[in-house]
């Protein structure tokens, strides 16, 4: 058989490291702490409400920008805990995770040669979306051990070529949080550009220790340049649904939903429709942070009087562990015999590095129950 010849888009990608490491977790049948998601169910009532959408009829395309109902409560909970006024018709869209929405706002916004500053360690969905548009990832470390951004590396870095920074806090793989001064230091730096920022927030709930999450939609120097950009996947415990959303200025949102209507159309009907009326009561996103910091507190608890170093967790459901008094081992290797030979499964740190920096930290997600987190640290303590 004769093959067309295809060169690559994306010739230095290759299968992400979830579907890498959550396919070797199975085969080996290790505890699956590598891919980030939940081994709990979303609340009864609204595996209820997507039933009840569903017997109702509402099968069919949403609207390309969302279900009103939903996009209504989206501006309600953005106005309660940001401050934004954000009109639901203009400047609100559901997609198909966050995944498309950060797809899409790049796609949009960022033309041949355009430079986007991104910052390493970064979710590996960025630079791939950045690389398809045609445009120039420009990578900055963030600096440890509070995986900071250096705020002077940027405004050297900014220039008339800067069409996007992206930013993501609670951040995956460290978590960190960017602070309201931080968010305030990158409005300055912006203020007067035409630069854009792309931030994503998924983890917006998930911030531990008296702390509040700083959102760009609550700085308006920000806010009218940004695409803030959530997920409703982390707050429900339903990756898999995969319902995001975009919040933009009304000339953004109209560039967005040019890509978007052509990517997805439009986002899947039922679930829209439960979550509208799920969030009616905001208990479970306010709640969200008390019930993550337990399982953290229990997951670091648990690892107390082992040898892997436990680094700080302020956000996200992810916790970093350096095995430096374990083994030499490179991370990616480390993350393989664990997973095969100890029977517990993580991500290597260092592929979230453009230049593969490997400082021996393993990535282990904490979203489990409290069987699944003590059998993994009965396994992780006798190391
Ligand atoms: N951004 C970050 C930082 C993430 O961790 C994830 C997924 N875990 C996403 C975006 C994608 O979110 P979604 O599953 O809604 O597409
Ligand atoms: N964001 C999740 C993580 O960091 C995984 C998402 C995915 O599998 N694409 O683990």
């Amino acid at each position: 058989m004769q093959h067309p010849h295809l060169s690559s888009k994306l010739p230095n990608v290759g299968t992400t490291i979830f579907t890498v490491m959550s396919q070797l977790a199975a085969e080996h049948g290790a505890i699956n702490l590598s891919q980030g998601f939940p081994d709990f169910s979303p609340p009864e009532r609204l595996m209820d409400l997507v039933e009840k959408f569903m017997r109702e009829g509402m099968n069919q395309y949403a609207p390309m920008m969302g279900v009103p109902a939903l996009r209504e409560q989206i501006a309600g909970k953005v106005n309660r805990l940001y401050g934004a006024q954000a009109d639901p018709d203009r400047e609100i869209t559901v997609t198909s995770g966050a995944t498309e929405a950060l797809f899409v706002a790049i796609q949009a916004s960022v033309q041949r040669g355009d430079e986007v500053i991104v910052f390493d360690p970064a979710y590996d969905s960025y630079v791939p979306a950045i690389e398809l548009a045609g445009g120039v990832p420009v990578h900055l470390p963030l600096l440890p051990p509070d995986y900071a951004i250096d705020f002077d590396r940027l405004s050297h870095a900014l220039s008339s070529r800067t069409q996007m920074v992206i930013i993501n806090s609670p951040h995956n793989p460290t978590g960190s949080v960017l602070s309201p001064d931080d968010l305030g230091q990158l409005a300055e730096l912006l203020e007067g550009t035409d630069t854009l920022l792309l931030s994503d927030e998924v983890y917006e709930h998930i911030v531990f220790d008296g702390m509040e999450h700083a959102s760009c939609l609550s700085i308006p120097a920000l806010r009218e340049r940004s695409f803030g950009v959530s997920s409703f996947g982390k707050t429900y415990h339903n990756t898999g649904w995969k319902v995001g959303y975009c919040v933009a200025p009304p000339r953004l949102t109209e560039e967005f939903r040019k890509v978007h209507q052509y990517v997805t159309f439009a986002t899947t009907t039922p679930m829209q429709y439960a979550l509208a009326e799920f969030m009616e009561d905001a208990s479970h996103y306010l709640e969200l942070g008390d019930f993550y910091a337990a399982k953290r507190d229990h997951f670091r608890s648990g690892l107390e009087k082992s040898r892997f170093d436990i680094l700080p967790c302020r956000g996200t459901y992810f916790q970093l562990l350096g095995y430096d008094r374990i083994s030499e081992r490179p991370d990616t290797e480390m993350g393989r015999w664990l997973t095969e030979e100890i029977g517990v499964a993580a991500i290597p740190v260092s592929v979230f590095y453009r230049d593969r920096t490997d400082t021996r930290v393993l990535r282990f997600c904490f979203a489990k129950d409290e069987f699944t987190l003590n059998r993994a640290t009965a396994k992780l303590k006798a190391l």
